[in-house]
């Protein structure tokens, strides 16, 4: 089964993935991973990639599908969980292209909807920990130790991404580049919505449903 989680940062789509990796045995395709792998490993489409990048230029949409391409084959017979990608609708057709070449295609996707002053209040009250990277909530989690973090002792900090202002900018964002992609899915008819700001174990049992899979 091939699925597309999509989800503005914040959205709990990292933590839904996890969860299905673990209970499941997804494996989740970031494009990110895939383009370093490839270039690591100095396979030929990763070396092409990599003149792109050492031109300053974007990797173009068919190097993608073909790493991609080349990841499905490495992961063959594995449910696949794809994140971030596509991000346009020309990386949504030539993802169904390819797929279609393979006999595959994507079964669902899941667009994580969220009410943006719920979320804009999950964040503002989030805190990090500078050292490990633990993650507080003022009102929800707080930390024992105050400010400091319980595991670790190290300081919490209000990451800058976590404000406000550059929250909303973010969601406008995201609104903008990712529109036109959920309205294919939704046109091609295997979009489903879920509503994000509720528990992550509700959250969790909707997506098991939304795609066939027993509890
Ligand atoms: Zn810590």
């Amino acid at each position: 089964m091939n699925i597309i989680l999509i989800g503005a940062p914040g959205s709990g789509k990292g933590t839904q993935s996890r969860r299905f990796i673990d209970k499941f045995g997804f494996v989740q395709l970031s494009t990110g991973d895939v383009l370093r792998a490839a270039i690591a490993a100095k396979t030929e489409t990763g070396l092409l990639a990599q003149s792109f990048m050492d031109q300053g230029k974007l990797v173009p949409d068919e190097v993608m599908i073909s790493l991609v391409d080349g990841y499905m084959t490495q992961q063959a017979g594995k449910s696949v969980i794809f994140d971030g990608f596509p991000r346009t609708v020309a990386q949504a057709e030539s993802l169904n292209d390819m797929l279609k070449k393979r006999a595959s295609k994507i079964e669902k996707v899941v667009y994580f909807k969220i009410n943006p002053q719920i979320l804009v209040k999950r964040l503002t009250g989030r805190r990090t920990c500078s050292q490990c990277g633990e993650i507080y909530h003022i009102e929800t989690k707080p930390s024992s130790k105050g400010d400091l973090c319980e595991k670790c002792n190290g300081p919490l900090v209000h990451r800058a991404d976590d404000r406000e202002d550059v929250i909303n900018e973010r969601l406008a964002q995201f609104e903008k580049n990712t529109g036109p992609t959920i309205e294919f899915y939704r046109k091609q008819g295997n979009l489903a919505e879920v509503d994000s700001d509720q528990e992550p174990d509700v959250v969790f049992e909707q997506i098991t449903k939304i795609l066939g899979l027993a509890n």
